[in-house]
């Protein structure tokens, strides 16, 4: 099929992760069937609309990512492939996250309990500030037996998987049967695994047990990376020659005969205008698919989006408050860059996270601890797709694969009517970068497009 008139049309909805990796699929398709336009709502591309560059401590500009989009080997295979493939640099970062819990009366009031370092790159390990060497050997012990039951639980005792009776296990009730300590979870395992969901502890104890599990099995004891660079750098090669709307909020996606008619606002002009494509793909959060798709209205109700807040500053006073950090001792290792720090601060609900970035800033997400207004240099807002048993369920209808009872349901299916969603939460997974890959090469495999770098 190689004239253009003949080509199948695609509206491409979000310019993140999701929509850029899909659109890249379908604009290289072998058999040059596909004229994709893309449509975004903000006057630029979304993946890397939050970072910015700041200049060091010795002048130099340095990228800044927000939000941070560090990845693992085990768990994002699909991801490090692409970016092997894109010629994309990444390299390995150690981090060490002083885990310090805060009053709920009193945000003055904090004591750091331990300072553990990423793959125990840092050994023996740093003890905070006021620590005796007698608590601070007995807490590490006891941290080194519950982390190690986790991991062995990770590896030989499956949470329960649901069913049409009953929901899939949350990770709650997992801890509970394997009996993880209470101590352990509160100010240990939920403080580190907020930081990858970004969420408060109820809603974290609230996922499905088999997502943070299966992350962390894949991801034990396997490197963290960070692109070279920044994701500009994903960006500029995803988006090349791409042709995007900007400024152009799309409002309604719906089935006209054999078509998709999409309709969407023009933010600079006011307009509103529509127009008929052969397949439109949704690369958004839920809470937008449902405002816009109304065959998923109802249906994505039940997943839960949270609004997460990031501030960009300078208020290196806090970093005190933050934890009681002894400074030196850290190991550099020769060809790596220094490890960064990542201190979590929880109290009984949730956790704050405050970065301490090489370029000399300092990026604190969801803030317990009040920021100095006068050196915030930069505020931004994500939307986070949670996961709950129920959620899953209505996402694998919908993405999963089809089952023999699906005759009977009513329930939209992805790809029904040449509608298509892609994104970090359509998958059976954590809502990460993979699953952003990992959704686009599903259209890739219906569309029968053959993937580079998945062959
Ligand atoms: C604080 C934080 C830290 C994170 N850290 C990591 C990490 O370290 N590693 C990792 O793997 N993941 C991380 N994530 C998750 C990951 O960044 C996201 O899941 C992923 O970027 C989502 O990509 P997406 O393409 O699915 O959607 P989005 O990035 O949400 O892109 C959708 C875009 O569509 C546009 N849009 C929305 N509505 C419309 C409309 N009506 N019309 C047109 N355009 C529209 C918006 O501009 C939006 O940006 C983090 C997330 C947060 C919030």
């Amino acid at each position: 099929m190689s004239s253009v008139e003949s080509r199948q049309s695609v509206a491409i909805i979000g310019t993140g992760m999701a929509g850029l990796i899909t659109a890249y699929i379908l604009r290289n398709d072998p058999r040059a069937r596909f004229g994709v336009e893309v449509f975004e709502k903000q006057q630029k591309l979304s993946l890397d609309s939050a970072s910015l560059t700041v200049k060091n401590n010795s002048g130099t500009e340095q990228r800044v990512d927000l939000p941070m989009r560090a990845f693992a080997s085990g768990f994002y295979d699909n991801l490090r492939r692409m970016y092997d493939y894109l010629g994309i640099q990444y390299g390995s970062q150690r981090f060490i996250f002083p885990f310090s819990t805060i009053s709920d009366t009193n945000s003055n009031d904090i004591y750091t309990r331990f300072i553990h370092s990423s793959h125990i790159h840092q050994f023996p390990p740093l003890r905070p500030q006021g620590s005796s060497w007698a608590s601070w050997l007995v807490e590490a012990l006891y941290l080194l037996v519950c982390y190690l039951w986790m991991v062995i639980c990770s590896f030989f005792i499956e949470p329960k998987q649901g069913d049409d009776s009953r929901p899939s296990e949350t990770f709650h009730q997992y801890v509970a049967r394997i009996r993880l300590p209470q101590y352990f979870v509160k100010h240990y395992y939920l403080p580190i695994m907020s930081a990858v969901t970004t969420c408060p502890h109820d809603a974290l104890l609230n996922f499905p047990a088999i997502d943070i599990v299966n992350y962390q099995a894949k991801t034990f004891r396997k490197p963290h990376y960070t692109v070279i660079g920044g994701v500009s750098k994903v960006q500029d090669k995803l988006s090349k020659g791409l042709n995007v709307r900007y400024s152009s909020a799309a409002i309604k996606v719906e089935n006209v005969g054999s078509k998709v008619q999409l309709t969407w606002k023009n933010d600079e002009s006011g307009s509103t205008e529509s127009k008929l494509y052969d397949h439109v793909i949704m690369a958004v959060t839920p809470d937008v698919v449902r405002a816009i798709f109304p065959p998923l209205r109802s249906a994505l109700s039940v997943i839960p989006t949270a609004t997460v807040p990031a501030y960009v500053h300078r208020d290196f006073d806090r970093l005190a408050k933050c934890s009681q950090v002894v400074d030196g001792g850290i190991h550099p290792e020769p060809g790596l860059p220094p490890p960064e720090r990542i201190h979590l601060c929880s109290n009984s609900s949730s956790t704050e996270f405050t970065h301490e970035h090489l370029s000399s800033v300092i990026i604190t997400t969801s803030p317990i601890i009040p920021i100095d207004p006068s050196k915030i240099e930069h505020t931004v807002t994500f939307t986070r797709t949670l996961r709950t048993p129920t959620s899953r369920k209505v996402t694998n209808e919908i993405f999963g694969p089809a089952s023999q009872s699906d005759g009977d349901l009513k329930q939209w299916r992805n790809g029904d009517g040449n509608v298509w969603v892609v994104g970090s939460w359509c998958w059976d997974g954590m809502v990460l970068l993979e699953g952003c890959i990992a959704s686009a090469l599903r259209i890739a495999d219906r569309l029968d497009i053959e993937v580079p770098w998945a062959s």
